[in-house]
């Protein structure tokens, strides 16, 4: 595979931006043969710089929904972008906007507009300390909610003073979720749970019923909001909020990525209840207005509504979690795939059952030269845009690839 183009924009990379990349799409927790740059995205296919071909099971960290490019979703954004875009006040396609996601979404009877998951989540922080002017707010731990200092992974430039009035509990514990209610007391300002425990590195758990019910319970009975995050899982398991499949609603609801199917913006809704206290906050941001990818958004709720994307999806990814375990289990290779089909989270185990990431990048090295784009210890994506022909082809590509690893991690403990 040629990686020349790569490695030359690396080089250069590295002289004028920090660390050569940054973030979560840096490459340098992946293995060697993961690209860097990307030069085109169509469908459910990625181009690095060098010009080889992957079939793309990251969905740009989950904004593609409907497939990279989806002509009617971006028409009504270059259609919008032609008239006004950002611009000293907001358009007509913000309240339309926000009248599109409040009858979609059961829970919410407003919505906001913003830019990153990270922005979304920290005005529903805000929120839910403005609703009765109180302080602690639980999360559960390892759980991710975004990049400012209140909920980076990465302590460097934080300060221990940033985590003062948190609490964390164990995602699906009842009995850690009721004592770190017990120790915030009458403090209590509001609670974040994500749709189901995607951690990285970890097994994907779904969310067990006694515990997110007793999460809005414990909200209720203590006058405090429930949040949750939907910005990664958000329009992939169901076409409302991701608990309503537990016939659960929160209070505020968090939204990102797949929402404009990768044009940038991102929501908070809630409830009629934190209405006044979302009235109060402090919010806003240059870009939060522009109307082009509000028109995006549009489109994009229009086929969540109209299309059976989410069905063909699940149905897809049923087909590759069957076939995978076929392969896994002829090699003699054990694989964990975990969360929901369409979410994968998929690894390979070590003797105690837990990640081996020396062997998963083994087995993604393999994959990726193959021209398919597995993530060793992040939950995946699939989209709407793939086919039966691309789930063989990974197959395929899963085939040759534990057949490659195999003697390695046959012969390591
Ligand atoms: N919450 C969750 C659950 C996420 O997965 C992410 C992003 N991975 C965020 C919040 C933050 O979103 P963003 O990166 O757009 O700020």
């Amino acid at each position: 595979m040629k990686n020349e183009t790569d490695a030359r924009l690396r080089a250069r990379a590295a002289r004028v931006i920090p660390g050569g990349m940054y973030g979560h799409q840096s490459v340098t927790k992946l293995p060697a043969g993961f690209p860097q740059f990307f030069a085109k995205a169509e469908g459910t296919y990625l181009w690095d710089s060098d010009g080889n071909k992957y079939l793309d099971f990251m969905c740009g960290y989950g904004p593609n929904l409907f497939g990279y490019g989806r002509p009617e979703i971006d028409a009504a954004f270059t259609q919008q972008a032609k008239r006004i875009d950002t611009a000293t006040g907001p358009s007509e396609v913000m309240v339309e906007l926000a009248e599109k996601f409040t009858r979609q979404i059961m829970h919410a009877d407003w919505a906001m507009f913003c830019k990153n998951g990270t922005d979304a989540t920290s005005m529903a922080l805000m929120i839910a300390r403005a609703y009765r002017g109180r302080k602690k707010i639980l999360l559960a731990k390892g759980a991710y909610h975004g990049s400012a200092p209140w909920c980076t992974p990465m302590p460097a430039g934080t300060v221990p003073d940033d985590r003062n009035h948190f609490i964390y509990y164990s995602y699906n514990d009842v009995n850690s979720l009721e004592l770190a209610i017990d120790e915030a007391g009458d403090d209590l300002a509001g609670v974040f749970a994500s749709p189901f425990k995607h951690d990285v590195i970890v097994d994907q758990e779904m969310p067990s019923p006694d515990y997110a019910r007793r999460a809005r319970d414990l909200c209720d009975k203590n006058d405090a909001l429930l949040i949750i995050d939907d910005v990664r899982a958000g329009f992939r398991l169901t076409r409302d909020s991701s608990w309503s499949s537990l016939s659960i609603a929160p209070d505020l609801s968090c939204w990102g990525k797949s929402i404009a199917n990768g044009h940038p913006i991102s929501a908070l809704l809630g409830s009629e209840k934190a209405k006044e206290a979302a009235g109060q906050i402090y919010a806003t941001g240059s870009f939060w207005f522009s109307a082009a990818p509000m028109a995006a958004s549009i489109a994009t709720l229009k086929l969540i509504e109209e299309t059976d994307y989410l069905e063909r999806t699940i149905e897809l990814a049923e087909e590759m979690r069957s076939g995978l375990t076929e392969i896994s289990q002829r090699h003699n290779v054990p694989l964990n795939q975990t969360g929901p089909a369409q979410m994968p989270l998929i690894t390979i185990p070590d003797a105690e059952g837990k990640a081996d990431l020396e062997k998963g990048y083994a087995f993604s090295s393999e994959m990726i030269r193959r021209g398919v784009y597995f993530h060793p210890w992040h939950n995946m994506f699939m989209n709407a845009a793939m086919t039966k022909d691309d789930i063989s082809q990974t197959l395929d590509a899963a085939d040759a690839s534990l057949a490659a690893v195999k003697d390695t991690i046959v012969a390591k403990p």
